[in-house]
């Protein structure tokens, strides 16, 4: 989802980008801002010197830079408690400020992280709502744009405000629970609560047929969902580490075979990816199913596994925790990791065998602790 997106700019060092649903979101929200400030003109009955599109144009740039400064407000206390931004993301649906979220987790941090940017939209709503009055109706144009920012900047607030997953208010509700319990039983709690106002936005939005509101209600069921995963899976994988879950011996192929001696292996032991190592066993990158489709059938057999592998694997160490291997999976999109210590190949951990060990994990908690 994160992927369209380009940067275009740095401050205090976090990479700024824009997401191309925003080439969408600029124009739609032009057009209707515009209709907005006509609205409010005509009813007020005031005279506007400026094209109501321009202000609307004017409202929608206005809005994404209060939307970033709002991330940037979350982003500047998370790094002022030592933890890393990797960027802030502008999207059609507000922004995104993503977070190491390990160092999240600890419930002082996230108090303070998730209060500052509603903290933020609520001062700009103020600020601009001043800004109108002193305005006043003797320059309709700018009254009305500072008008419009200041209400718009106070729903950004309240909207984060609601305690439901994975807004704002969602955090700061978990971040007080999590004071006197579990942090999966806090999550648990928040998300559900976020499950619930969703559906309300649902039937609301269907019953009202606003559009807009139904997609929010998929958006935060969602978000509500993947949040007390992630936190059952945290949990639930806590105490494994690499070495519990990996498979070895690994199989590998020699960067000088074929790509035909290469498929046979394939068929053989029904795997789709291997490391590649060298004469001395040293590895050196890796190779799919996707690399060999590349090479026509008449070609297989002077063709070596060497010249055709396209992927580089990324290492974990035997000792690694299990949670950090499937961060770095899910980080770079891939379904494998090579374990290595030092430089010596002693497994390969797979996003299935991750899955087996939270299965067993899971069954081993629901028929612990009985009676015998
Ligand atoms: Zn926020």
């Amino acid at each position: 989802m994160f992927k369209a997106s380009v940067t275009i700019g740095r401050i205090a060092g976090i990479p700024i980008r824009i997401h191309v649903s925003l080439l969408l979101g600029i124009p739609l929200l032009t057009w209707l801002f515009g209709m907005q400030v006509q609205y409010i003109a005509d009813g007020r009955e005031l005279a506007l010197a400026t094209n109501p599109y321009v202000l609307g144009g004017l409202l929608a740039v206005a809005l994404f830079v209060s939307v970033g400064l709002h991330e940037l407000a979350h982003s500047l206390v998370a790094l002022r408690r030592g933890i890393e931004i990797r960027n802030i993301t502008l999207m059609l649906f507000g922004g995104v400020a993503q977070l190491d979220e390990e160092f999240v987790r600890d419930p002082s941090n996230e108090l303070a992280i998730a209060s500052a940017g509603p903290i933020v939209s609520l001062l700009l709503g103020a600020g601009f709502m001043v800004l109108s009055y002193v305005a006043g109706s003797a320059r309709p144009d700018i009254f009305l744009v500072f008008l419009l920012l200041g209400q718009l900047n106070i729903i950004l607030a309240v909207f984060n405000l609601l305690p439901a997953f994975p807004t704002d208010g969602g955090r700061i509700l978990r971040s007080l629970l999590a004071k006197r319990k579990s942090h999966l039983a806090a999550t648990k709690i928040a998300s559900s609560l976020g499950q619930a106002f969703a559906f309300l936005f649902g039937i609301y939005g269907l019953i009202s047929g606003n559009f807009f509101l139904i997609l929010i209600a998929v958006f935060v069921y969602q978000g509500a969902s993947q949040e007390y995963q992630a936190s059952l899976l945290r949990q639930t994988l806590s105490g494994f580490v690499v070495a519990d879950l990996m498979s070895y011996p690994v199989s590998v192929v020699e960067e000088n075979n074929t790509v035909q001696q290469l498929l046979e292996q394939m068929y053989r032991e029904r795997h789709s990816g291997y490391p590649v190592v060298d004469y001395d066993g040293q590895v050196k990158g890796c190779v799919t199913m996707e690399d060999v489709q590349k090479v026509e059938p008449r070609l297989r057999d002077f063709t070596t596994v060497g010249q055709v592998m396209s992927c580089t694997m990324k290492t974990v160490n035997p000792d690694d925790d299990i949670y950090l291997a499937l961060k770095e999976m899910s980080g770079a999109d891939i379904g494998r990791l090579l374990v290595m210590d030092g430089d010596k190949l002693v497994g390969i951990i797979t996003r299935s065998d991750i899955l087996k060990g939270f299965r067993l994990r899971m069954m081993e908690e629901n028929s612990g602790g009985g009676v015998a």
